[in-house]
């Protein structure tokens, strides 16, 4: 098949939901084009903007500092290593973001749970019987970003979520009718008064094997191990349902995510969200907590720490 783009070489790429086919030369391009105008099209940031990217070492972080940087925006890196030993699993992302951010000569900022708090995700969870890693990881991630973007002055936080990651929360959070979280599933999350940081997605419009394929283009050399605790992680089954659905019927993931969106924006469906709890500043850290005095991340690593 001949690229769609310059009509010479051979498409090493077919996108059917985009009715494309590209070559090694013309998709990378295409892609970075693609991801400006899902910024422009959702105001997630302008040139005057401080990018901090989230950079687990998986591809579609990586391929999106690569991207936010070639379109010319003040991009730097945030990194934090979980302290996962299982198949040295936070040692081998960590290295794959060092790497990254070294040979470009962008700044990374890395916060090591257990150097900087003397703790870690899976000593935690073998502490706290009953909450899973993953929520673990969720609070640490959430705390973290939000707290180096706010004291390193970033204007906003982006992360690498592609169409399959969000297709796959838009399934989960149907199939359990999880009504606040169907009203702030979105592109963009907007600051808030109270000291949380503006959250932008740019890839949301792209399919995994899209950002895959631009990774593996621009010679990105990413982590490709799942982490160990995504064995029983339901999103991956929600994936591979996708997946399954996408095979019978093509550009299903596109037009089940973007048209949710579209609806949501034109007012066809409408989900009441609850009114969100007043936050006051962590006493310890500053962050924006519902707890008064310590919020939840400085209840459970503020103690050895700084
Ligand atoms: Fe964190 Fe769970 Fe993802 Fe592992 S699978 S990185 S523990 S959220
Ligand atoms: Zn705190």
């Amino acid at each position: 098949m001949k690229c769609k783009g310059c009509g010479s070489a051979s498409a090493v790429i077919s996108m059917r939901q985009h009715r494309l086919a590209l070559c090694a030369e013309c998709f990378p391009a295409w892609l970075r084009q693609y991801t400006q105008r899902t910024i422009e099209r959702y105001e997630m940031f302008g040139p005057g903007d401080r990018v901090l990217v989230a950079v687990s070492g998986g591809k579609d972080s990586l391929a999106l500092w690569d991207v936010l940087v070639a379109l010319g925006y003040q991009a730097e890196g945030v990194h934090i290593d979980l302290g996962i030993t299982h198949g040295d699993y936070s040692a081998r992302s960590r290295e794959k973001a060092q790497a990254f951010a070294g040979t470009r000569g962008l700044t990374l900022h890395v916060v090591d749970l257990a150097a900087d708090y003397g703790a870690t995700v899976p000593g935690k969870v073998a502490e706290r019987r009953g909450r899973t890693a993953c929520s673990l990881c969720g609070l640490v991630k959430r705390h973290e970003m939000n707290r180096v973007a706010w004291e390193e002055g970033f204007t906003v936080l982006a992360t690498g979520h592609n169409l399959d990651d969000e297709a796959a929360t838009l399934l989960g959070n149907t199939l359990h009718w999880q009504v606040g979280y169907l009203a702030r599933q979105a592109p963009v999350l907007p600051a808030s008064d109270d000291g949380f940081m503006r959250k932008v997605k740019p890839f949301c419009r792209l399919a995994e094997r899209e950002t895959a394929a631009y990774a593996l283009l621009q010679g990105i050399d990413y982590i490709r191990d799942e982490c160990p605790f995504s064995t029983n992680a339901s999103s991956l089954f929600y994936k591979r349902l996708l997946n399954e659905l996408e095979r019978r019927s093509p550009a299903a993931k596109q037009s089940f995510y973007l048209e949710f969106l579209q609806a949501r924006e034109g007012g066809a469906i409408r989900f009441q969200e609850a009114g969100r709890p007043s936050m006051t500043p962590c006493a310890r850290c500053g962050q924006p907590t519902t707890a008064g005095g310590l919020c939840a991340f400085c209840r459970l690593f503020g103690k050895d720490g700084r």
